[in-house]
């Protein structure tokens, strides 16, 4: 099948592109990596009237380190984010989560921020920013505005069709940190993903795949924290995600719920390990 036809426009800049969005709103779509919108558009599932290719932007493929956070621009790619020392060190979990998505053709085009928003419900990148506490800066027309994470992720959520997200920021937040996921294929998205992170103050536990919209675990990390280094068995770990389970387990084609509850502390406690033994960033 071939795209339907469409206008196709390389704006410069970001308030040229708000221009645009504003102009054709509802009708026009952005390109980013376009590694999950290319094929929607291939197969007709995806119609815009314009195209809006920010990939000419200048200024937006940087990973910049402010005084509390990391901004990271709406060009960043993945495999560019997996691959900084900057992420390694300050956004403990990203690159570790990062190195679980898709395959490293795909990770070359594809941008963090399109990731994130693409909101693909289980996706890897969506337990690492609500674990963290990421914010996205949108621009529009009318002009700037700061989403929590919480905001943007999660069934029903969306970047309004008039904006555009330039930057995604993180906090600084140097840690251990450990990933693990179990999928039914290699480089596809998780049946259940767990992201671990710890620093002497806190620890933090966020599940992908389980339900809908990745599930943060406090009950889960305080076990986790305090049995540090030594790892929880998994029956703790299963009866501590009891509690933190406030949303339903999520089925579809790959799996049923209960598969993805048998497999969640399995999955957190490899995570927990890996955490265990990897080194403080800071
Ligand atoms: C074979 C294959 C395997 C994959 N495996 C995984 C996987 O295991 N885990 C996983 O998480 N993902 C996976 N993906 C998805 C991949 O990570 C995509 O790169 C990512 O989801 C989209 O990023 P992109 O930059 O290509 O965005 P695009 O495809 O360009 O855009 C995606 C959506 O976001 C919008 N958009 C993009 N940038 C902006 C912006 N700055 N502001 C507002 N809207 C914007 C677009 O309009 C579009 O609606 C896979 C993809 C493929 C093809």
């Amino acid at each position: 099948m071939k795209p339907a036809p469409f206008a196709y426009a390389r704006p410069r800049t970001v308030l040229e592109t708000a221009g645009l969005l504003a102009k054709h709103t509802g009708a026009a779509r952005l390109l980013a990596g376009g590694q999950s919108l290319v094929p929607l558009l291939a197969r007709r599932l995806a119609c815009p009237v314009l195209l809006v290719d920010i990939n000419r932007i200048a200024g937006l493929d940087a990973i910049e380190v402010l005084p509390d956070q990391i901004r990271m621009g709406a060009l960043v790619r993945q495999q560019q984010a997996l691959c900084s020392e900057v992420i390694r060190r300050e956004v403990a979990g990203l690159a570790e989560a990062l190195a679980w998505v898709a395959n490293p053709v795909i990770r070359q085009r594809g941008t963090v921020i399109g990731n994130l928003i693409a909101n693909t419900p289980g996706a890897e990148l969506t337990a690492v920013a609500l674990a963290l506490g990421a914010r996205f800066v949108l621009r529009c027309a009318a002009g700037e505005q700061i989403l929590a994470a919480e905001e943007l992720i999660g069934p029903g959520r969306s970047v309004p069709a008039q904006a555009m997200v330039t930057h995604v920021l993180w906090p600084r937040r140097p840690a251990q940190a450990g990933f693990f996921e179990v999928a039914r294929r290699d480089g596809h998205a998780p049946v259940v993903a767990a992201l671990v992170t710890r620093t002497a103050r806190d620890c933090r536990v966020a599940l992908s795949g389980l339900t809908r919209t990745a599930l943060v675990c406090p009950t889960m990390a305080r076990l986790i924290g305090e049995g540090y280094p030594r790892v929880p068995s998994r029956e703790a770990l299963a009866a501590a995600l009891t509690v933190d389970l406030t949303q339903t387990v999520h089925t579809d084609g790959a799996c049923g719920a209960q598969y993805r509850l048998q497999v969640a502390p399995a999955v957190s406690w490899r995570a927990a390990q890996r955490m265990s033994l990897s080194r403080a960033t800071a």
